[in-house]
């Protein structure tokens, strides 16, 4: 039985997370949700009061930090420094930290190594920005996962509130526009399609379209049947 590596890109609000965690329950790989580790990292600059686009500053917490990636129930759980932050890293703020954060060489390369080894010692379906360009450029399968920003930011703000913390589609919508420019314009491993990605726009599909589609290509692009 061979590792398969299948990496999931795209913008904030294209639906990533729920359909690379239904896909990796579908092909029995485990579900590594890049964007939380990033999170974690967004959440203690938040707290601390750093200035997030300040990257001295930034830098210098990081020996301070201890993230951690465990798995309960196949649910990936997110600790800073011992304590359960999985909750936490889900709110509005933290994501406006976290793009700013994740724009600084130093927090990438801190994280580098421990999404490699992940993907090292298990099948993965991992999500993220680069994790097709950088982080595992010679995955199996490569899918750029894309929907319009008017669609996204109605699936989030749905998402909010069901979370318990509703915002407004107007400003959904600008904070997903905010972030969609900042993580494609950063100079550090800006979010981009990989050469050899498959592009699946989600704009006209439902879940269950997004994940047949997702599937189909892991099919066609991956030998599952073989590889895992
Ligand atoms: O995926 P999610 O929206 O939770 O990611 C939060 C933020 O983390 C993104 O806006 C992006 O700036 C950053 N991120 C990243 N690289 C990744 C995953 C997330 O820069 N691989």
């Amino acid at each position: 039985m061979s590792i398969i590596r299948i990496a999931i890109d795209g913008p904030s609000g294209a639906g990533k997370s729920t359909l690379a965690q239904a896909a990796a329950a579908a092909l029995g790989c485990i579900y590594v949700d890049t964007g939380a580790i990033y999170r974690t990292i967004g959440l203690h600059i938040w707290k601390c009061g750093a200035d997030p686009a300040n990257t001295e500053a930034v830098a210098a917490e990081l020996p301070r930090l201890q993230v951690e990636l465990r798995y309960e129930n196949s649910r990936q759980r997110m600790f800073l420094n011992g304590r359960d932050v999985t909750e936490e890293i889900r709110l509005p703020e933290v994501s406006q930290y976290t793009s700013s954060v994740s724009a600084i060489p130093a927090v990438r390369s801190y994280l580098l190594e421990m999404q490699r080894e992940l993907a090292r010692t298990h099948s993965v379906v991992m999500d993220g920005r680069d994790i097709g360009t950088v982080v595992l450029p010679d995955a199996e399968v490569k899918i750029f996962l894309t929907a319009s920003a008017q669609a996204r930011a109605h699936r989030r703000m749905l998402e909010l509130e069901r979370r318990g913390t509703p915002q407004p589609y107007e400003e959904v919508l600008r904070e997903i526009e905010e972030r969609d420019w900042r993580d494609t314009h950063r100079s550090a491993a800006p979010l981009q399609q990989a050469a050899d990605a498959v592009l699946l726009d989600t704009t006209t599909l439902n879940f269950q379209e997004s994940l047949d589609a997702l599937l189909k290509i892991v099919q066609e692009r991956g030998n599952v049947h073989e590889a895992i």
